[in-house]
């Protein structure tokens, strides 16, 4: 079980750089564990999400110790253990520094429905504005958890984004469609602004609620939920890189 975890952990950040939210060491994604005590597998800091192999996973608890693994835990942990903490509806957070993201986050602008990207976030999403700077208190992260509330993407301006999923495959799939709205928005914007605007999205909501159940087929190897009634996308995960490669393409702080 834990195993069948810990690959989709690293197929989720194969995925997530094939679809340019890597950021060298930068970005993180977390899976909660089963059994109800908080616990969740994490992502290490030191290496990119595309270099993630399933020995190197560590195991977070609720207050965001490292209690399983040798590799460093990222300091922005307290995204993940707060919004976990208080949101017993998911399984999963990304947090990842996409490029359209953080550019659009500095327009101060809602994020419109200009295309059905945006029209999934129609019920809207928060930006986070406390601080610019990295999560790294228990306290920032009870703010960062507190400001998503119900919702499941927030945008933490000039910073990055946060999705949280009720599965690894939603939380990269609302990763990939914020970043597509945060660009589509962007190029309409540089054309003036947009004019006219998408009809709210009813395909895989449920009514009134966030994102219904909606699933990315991480691999072959990887159940994508037979039967469910949502989108399905089938996703290649990008190439595994040789660590010599990504080394020196590093910054030299573990975010
Ligand atoms: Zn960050």
């Amino acid at each position: 079980m834990t195993d069948a975890l810990r690959e989709k952990l690293v197929d989720a950040g194969r995925v997530l750089v094939s679809e340019d939210q890597g950021d060298y060491v930068a970005g993180h994604v977390t899976l909660r564990l089963p059994g109800g005590d908080g616990r969740f597998l994490m992502k290490p800091a030191g290496i990119g999400l595309e270099e993630m192999t399933p020995d190197g996973i560590i195991t977070v608890d609720r207050e965001g110790e490292r209690i399983d693994g040798t590799m460093p835990r990222h300091n922005e942990v307290f995204i993940h253990s707060e919004i976990l903490r208080v949101r017993s509806d998911i399984a999963a957070v990304v947090h990842t520094h996409p490029p359209n993201a953080v550019a659009f986050s500095s327009l101060g602008r809602p994020l419109l429905p200009v295309g059905n990207d945006g029209s999934i976030f129609n019920d809207g999403v928060p930006v986070f504005s406390e601080t610019t700077d990295l999560i790294i208190d228990s306290a920032r992260g009870k703010a960062v958890a507190h400001c998503l509330g119900d919702r499941q993407a927030l945008i933490l301006r000039n910073h990055g984004i946060v999705t949280a999923g009720r599965s690894i495959e939603e939380a990269v799939w609302l990763a990939l469609k914020l970043e597509r709205a945060c660009r589509v928005q962007l190029l309409a914007e540089a054309a003036g602004g947009p004019k006219l605007l998408a009809a709210a999205t009813t395909c895989g909501r449920r009514a009134g609620g966030p994102t219904a159940p909606i699933c990315i087929r991480m691999s072959s190897t990887i159940s994508s939920g037979a039967g469910n009634a949502g989108t399905v996308i089938r996703m290649r995960p990008a190439a595994r890189i040789h660590p010599a490669t990504a080394r020196a393409h590093r910054k030299s702080a573990p975010r």
